[in-house]
């Protein structure tokens, strides 16, 4: 008599669960791709998360509520019995327990389905958003490098424009000094958007080129805002009026071309607001060139549809050595259809300054990356940024030079010696190793914010932060050893993370 109601009961309560799930997956998961893929996130619909959660919530709410109602089986009361032995079968008390639990679980299913459906970020990770770590050789300039100039232009697809085969990325750019110099010396194709650096990037660039003559110029720009790309449904006005926004803080009529800016989905690629304020802006000589940026897991699709459409003029696209085996073809499918290929995040992780190997005396591997880079004819230029003067004399003096054998060899050294060191942020396979429950990606994840990427104050910020240190690892006779399927000796890096984010002792 009372088993038919139990059993109903929980079939609802797991239906909800998997209908939470399934939200959660279409939803939430769309929510986090549209975070990840750098939208405009004031105008992301928080209801993608909160119907998810609600739905979790109401099958938790049903499994206790609802059960805690009906009158016992056993006892033939309505009462709740105190926790003891005898409750423990008791059957109320299992069918609530038993809810309880799937809806836990179903919360981490949730969560599960939500980041599984974004699992290509994890590989391609978050800072393919930011700008290149800003890190070179420059510190140990060449006296050879000095004054070194644009030696190499190339034809950028049907654009017809001759751009310098070295081009500036502005994403740090804040001081157009830097930008004027590299103008000085010969470049000509200047990256930037609304997003990087919150218009000062836009703004410092317009600065450094006022009084040059435009048409020697070729300005690339974005669709975007400070806050992050511009969602499909935008109102075309809108759009218009974003560039129109750029136009004004870089100081000139117009853009050469506009990029719809790190797109991962196709329906983003061929949104039809998007196409038509690109259309109205190119009618009224706002904008001549019409570009997409994409270096996300779904770069092959939409590269593909982008070439495909026949609207885009020129793409690109993150390509660095040792990249794509696989689909090169893409490159020389766009060369066919006469589409210009900028090539960016070619310095795959600048992690080089750390490298020992990486000295003066090895030149500069950076270079080395550029040729290997651009000794792929179907790439019509590359940029990478330049955030200090250092960087104009570094990067120009690898223009118009080959690739030489040396170059290969330090490419497959930097490939050797990141291969051990390189801790995958989003891994934690070593975890179950450390008795002593240590973070241990979290902490090398920090060693790399302040070795690699040259952010020491956060590194130490967020590693003061952490419950557990690696001051562990002094005493541990280490049985993680050998537990990184990459390589990475763990002890030895955990002490080395320790020793560089210690927050130094300040005494009176
Ligand atoms: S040390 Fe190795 S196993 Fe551990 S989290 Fe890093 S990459 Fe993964
Ligand atoms: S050496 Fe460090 S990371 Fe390895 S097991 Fe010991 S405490 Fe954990």
């Amino acid at each position: 008599m009372e088993e038919r109601p139990v059993r109903l009961r929980a079939r609802a309560v797991l239906s909800l669960v998997a209908v939470a799930v399934a939200l959660a997956w279409v939803l939430s998961g769309a929510f986090l791709h549209d975070l990840a893929e750098g939208l405009d996130r004031t105008r992301l619909p928080l209801w993608k998360i909160a119907v998810p959660v609600a739905v979790l919530l109401l099958a938790l709410f049903a499994a206790v509520w609802r059960t805690r109602r009906r009158v016992c089986a056993s006892c033939r009361s309505g009462a709740w019995h105190p926790i003891g032995e005898r409750e423990t079968a008791h059957p109320v008390r299992r069918a609530v327990l038993r809810g309880t639990g799937v809806a836990l679980v179903g919360a981490a299913g949730g969560f599960a389905a939500a980041v599984g459906r974004n699992r290509g970020w994890i590989s391609v990770g978050r800072d393919f958003f930011g700008r290149e770590p800003h890190l070179t050789d420059a510190e140990r300039p060449d006296p050879a490098w000095k004054e070194a100039r644009v030696r190499r232009y190339r034809r950028l697809g049907r654009t017809g424009a001759e751009v310098s085969d070295i081009s500036v990325g502005c994403g740090p750019l804040r001081d157009p000094a830097v930008a004027r110099a590299a103008l000085e010396r010969g470049v000509t194709y200047f990256d930037t958007s609304p997003d990087y650096s919150h218009h000062h990037s836009e703004q410092a660039l317009g600065e450094a080129v006022k009084g040059h003559r435009r048409h020697e110029l070729f300005l690339a720009t974005k669709f975007c805002r400070a806050e992050g790309h511009l969602l499909n449904e935008t109102p075309v006005a809108e759009i218009v009026e974003t560039v129109e926004g750029s136009l004004r803080r870089l100081g000139t009529d117009y853009v050469d071309l506009v990029h719809i800016h790190s797109c991962d989905r196709v329906d983003r690629l061929l949104a039809p607001n998007i196409h038509e304020a690109f259309d109205r802006l190119k009618a009224a000589g706002k904008a001549r060139f019409l570009g997409v940026s994409t270096h996300t897991p779904n770069l092959e699709e939409v590269a593909n549809a982008a070439i495909d459409s026949g609207r885009f003029d020129v793409m690109m696209l993150a390509y660095h050595f040792g990249m794509w085996p696989t689909f090169g073809h893409i490159l020389a499918k766009a060369k066919q259809h006469d589409v210009g290929i900028v090539a960016m995040k070619t310095l795959k992780g600048a992690k080089h300054t750390n490298l020992t190997p990486f000295t003066r005396e090895a030149g500069s591997y950076a270079q080395s990356a550029f040729r290997w880079v651009l000794s792929n004819p179907d790439v019509s230029c590359l940029v990478v940024s330049f955030s200090k003067p250092q960087h104009v004399d570094e990067y120009l003096a690898a223009s118009g030079t080959e690739l030489t054998q040396a170059d290969v060899a330090r490419l497959e050294t930097y490939d050797r010696l990141v291969a051990g060191d390189y801790c995958q942020p989003h891994c934690g396979l070593c975890l179950p190793a450390c008795p002593h429950e240590l973070p241990v990606n979290d902490v090398l994840r920090y060693r790399m914010y302040a070795k690699d990427y040259g952010w020491e104050r956060e590194g130490m910020r967020l590693y003061a932060a952490l419950e557990k240190d690696a001051g562990t690892c002094l005493t541990c006779p280490a049985p993680c050893a050998g537990a990184c399927p990459h390589g990475v000796p763990i002890r030895r890096t955990m002490l080395d993370a320790h020793a560089t984010l210690q927050l130094p002792i300040v005494t009176a």
